[in-house]
C-alpha cells in the first residue's frame, strides 16, 4: 500500500504580473525522494516555498495526506510543523545557543515537556558529531557545523515530509560530504519522505525516486530518478546534466 504524503494539482504562482510556476502538478509518497532540479531562476525555491506556506499561489490546489490545504495563516502554522525545511543560509537565532536554537520551537510552538525535546536534541546532536557544541553560539560554528544545526532543529519537531533548498551550496567542499551523509541517512533508515533541491548530481543520482526537471517555472520532465540521469527525455535536461559535468 502507497500512501501519498504530499500532492500538488495545477499550481499557477504569480510574482506581481509576472508567473514564477506553470500548471505544477506532481504526487510525493510516503518515505520517497523526489529532486527538483533544473537551471538557477526555474522556479526550484518558489516551489519548495509554497510547499511550505512561505509563498502563496494564484490557483490550484496543494493537499497533504489526502486533506486538501486551506491556504491560510493559521493552517500553514500548523502544516508548518509536519511540513520541515532546511535553507542554504542555516538561519538559526544568532543571540542563542545551539540547544535554545533547538528547544525553540518543539516547546514554545509544539509545547512538548523541554526536558523531552532536550533528551531527544542530544541523541540528535551526538547522531551529527556535535554534542560538544550544545552551548556554543552559532557564530562559534563552521558553515557546515551550522547546517548540521539547521537539520537537527528542522527534525527535532518531528516531521514527516523535509524540504531541503541546496542546504549544501554554501558551504567549503570538505564539508559538503557531510551533510549530503545525513540528508542519505535520513532516507535510507528514517524513510524520511523529501524533496530536495540540489546541484549535487551524483548525490541526486543515488538518493532520487523521483525528478521533476524544472525551467522557466514549467515542468519539463517528470521521471523516475534511475531514469532521468541515465535518459533524460529532453535536449534541455541532456545539456543540463552535461552542463553540470554528470
Ligand atoms: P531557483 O530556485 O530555481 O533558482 P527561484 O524560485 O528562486 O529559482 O526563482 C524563480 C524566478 O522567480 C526567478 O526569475 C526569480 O527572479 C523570481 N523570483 C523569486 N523570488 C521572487 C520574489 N520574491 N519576487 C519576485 N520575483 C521572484
Ligand atoms: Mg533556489
Amino acid at each position: 500500500m502507497t500512501e501519498e504524503v504530499l500532492k500538488v494539482e495545477h499550481l499557477n504562482k504569480f510574482y506581481g504580473d509576472w508567473q514564477a510556476l506553470h500548471d505544477i502538478s506532481f504526487s510525493l509518497e510516503k518515505g520517497k525522494v523526489l529532486a527538483l532540479l533544473g537551471p538557477s531562476g526555474s522556479g526550484k525555491s518558489t516551489l519548495l516555498r509554497t510547499l511550505n506556506g512561505l509563498e502563496g499561489y494564484k490557483s490550484g490546489s496543494i493537499y497533504f495526506h489526502d486533506k486538501k490545504i486551506i491556504p491560510t495563516p493559521k493552517q500553514w502554522q500548523n502544516l508548518r510543523q509536519k511540513i520541515g525545511m532546511v535553507f542554504q543560509s542555516y538561519d538559526l537565532f544568532p543571540n542563542l545557543t545551539v540547544m535554545e536554537n533547538i528547544l525553540l520551537a518543539p516547546v514554545k510552538v509544539q509545547k512538548r515537556s523541554e526536558a523531552e525535546v532536550r533528551n531527544e536534541a542530544i541523541k540528535l546532536l551526538e547522531q551529527v558529531g556535535l554534542s560538544n557544541h550544545i552551548n556554543s553560539y552559532p557564530r562559534e560554528l563552521s558553515g557546515g557545523q551550522k547546517q548540521r544545526i539547521a537539520i537537527v532543529r528542522a527534525l527535532a519537531m518531528h516531521p514527516e515530509v523535509m524540504l531541503f533548498d541546496e542546504v549544501t551550496a554554501s558551504l567549503d567542499p570538505e564539508m559538503v560530504r557531510g551533510i549530503l551523509e545525513i540528508i542519505q541517512d535520513l532516507s535510507d533508515n528514517e524513510h524520511m519522505t523529501m524533496v530536495i533541491v540540489t546541484h549535487e548530481m551524483n548525490f541526486a543520482a543515488k538518493i532520487a525516486d523521483e525528478v521533476l526537471f524544472l525551467e522557466n517555472g514549467k515542468i519539463l520532465e517528470a521521471t523516475p530518478g534511475k531514469e532521468f540521469f541515465v535518459h533524460p527525455q529532453t535536449k534541455r535536461a541532456q545539456e543540463f546534466l552535461k552542463s553540470m559535468d554528470f
